[in-house]
């Protein structure tokens, strides 16, 4: 438990995120377009439900409980709500807040998010995988293997891409492309630990902490000039939320890297006759701004034709992966990707392109289980197998 000068600041500190100008207006405007209000129809678990469920908590109007936990993790994190709100208000980072708040005043994580937060402590992962699984994705490498040199890109591959098997051909082809493209480039296999996204957005304030600073020393540690990760959730991560801790190093996704190499004519692709929509991931697109890159990749594929879906960039609808809802909710955030994947197929796209793992498998799976004629790709496999000598294969 908190001593009580602290809990006071924390209560500032909360109601600066949830702002005033909410309280006066209260119009909903928010509600518009948020995936998990769309499927469950229920103001407490809209954007506006939240904010005041929140302030009455800071306020003591309610005590926090089981319930207060279970709307306060019903939030992708996405965004979404604050293209509508005409006040701008930040309704996520307000929700990221309250959660470690409500973990901080003694009240017990979800059960769903426990095993996650065990395999983290165990692992270093939140899969329940032993850390020598990291060396995995590599172990088919077909690209040549050269010795780190001080100043290099490093590859921070994540937990995801790791350890899903059916994501392995994602680190491979980015390897393959970094490989293609000249320059030597170091890998951390299982010397990387989780960037840490996934337990910041619980709340536990700690454990992330400890993640960064392992993460942050082997990185320092090898010299290496660019961080560059296929992944969006490590990529907001690395770049936003590790604060100063990397000066010096730039961090890069993978799609800056690529668009880098394709415009230098380090690298070539050949073309492809198909249909393509994009899918914005919301770590890479409303929270950092990388709307034109992916985009701008697929343009250098000749007669690939780009089609945008009805919500798409700053508008675009999350995957239903984020905030840990995937966890808590499967059901719910199945619902929001089958969603997304009835856009996709709206555009008459065959191809549904994205850039993070957590998009491929919640979209992919949604595309399944709708035996949709949209099958989901990730951008650098995409890139690799139509460039010349592509190595990022299935195992
Ligand atoms: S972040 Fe996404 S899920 Fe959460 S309230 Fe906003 S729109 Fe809804
Ligand atoms: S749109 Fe903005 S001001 Fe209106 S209720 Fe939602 S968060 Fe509050």
């Amino acid at each position: 438990m908190t001593d009580p000068s602290t809990q006071a600041d924390d209560v500032g500190e909360m109601m600066e995120a949830v702002s005033e100008s909410c309280v006066y207006c209260r119009c909903g405007c928010c509600k518009d377009g948020c995936p998990v209000y769309e499927e469950v129809l229920e103001e407490s678990m809209s954007p506006k439900g939240r904010n005041e469920l929140i302030r009455a908590v800071l306020k003591g109007i309610v005590e926090p409980d089981e319930r207060a936990m279970r709307i306060a993790y019903s939030c992708l994190l996405c965004r979404r709500d604050e293209e509508s709100c005409g006040a701008r208000l930040k309704n996520s980072e307000a929700v990221e807040q309250f959660r470690a708040f409500l973990l901080r005043r003694g009240l017990e994580m979800l059960p769903e998010h426990r095993d996650l937060a065990n395999s983290l402590r165990n692992y270093g992962n939140p899969w329940g995988q032993a850390r020598s699984s990291r060396k995995r994705w590599a172990s088919a490498a077909t690209w040549s293997q050269r010795a780190p040199q001080p100043g290099s890109n490093l590859l921070f591959v994540g937990c995801t891409f790791a350890l899903d098997r059916s994501l392995l051909a994602t680190p491979r082809a980015v390897a393959s492309i970094m490989d293609k493209t000249g320059g030597s480039f170091q890998v951390m296999l299982e010397d990387e630990v989780c960037c840490g996204s996934t337990i910041k957005r619980i709340g536990e304030e700690r454990m992330f902490s400890e993640l960064r600073k392992a993460n942050c020393e082997s990185i320092l540690f090898s010299g290496a000039r660019r961080v560059v990760t296929p992944c969006s959730g490590c990529y907001k991560t690395i770049a936003q939320d590790y604060g100063d801790m990397l000066q010096g190093v730039e961090v890069m996704h993978s799609t800056q890297y690529i668009l880098e190499v394709l415009r230098s004519q380090r690298l070539r692709v050949a073309g492809l006759d198909a249909t393509v929509t994009y899918h914005d991931p919301c770590h890479l697109g409303r929270y950092a701004g990388i709307y034109d890159e992916p985009r701008e990749i697929l343009g250098f594929i000749s007669g690939l034709s780009l089609v945008e879906m009805r919500n798409s960039r700053e508008l675009s609808m999350c995957c239903g992966g984020g905030g840990g809802v995937k966890t808590a909710y499967g059901d719910l955030s199945l619902r929001v990707a089958r969603k997304r994947v009835r856009e996709a197929e709206r555009t008459g796209a065959s191809i549904l392109v994205t850039a993070c793992p957590f998009c491929v498998q919640t979209l992919s799976a949604a595309s399944e289980s709708l035996d949709s004629s949209v099958t989901v790709e990730e951008i650098s496999v995409l890139v690799d197998r139509l460039s010349a000598d592509g190595g990022g294969g299935e195992s």
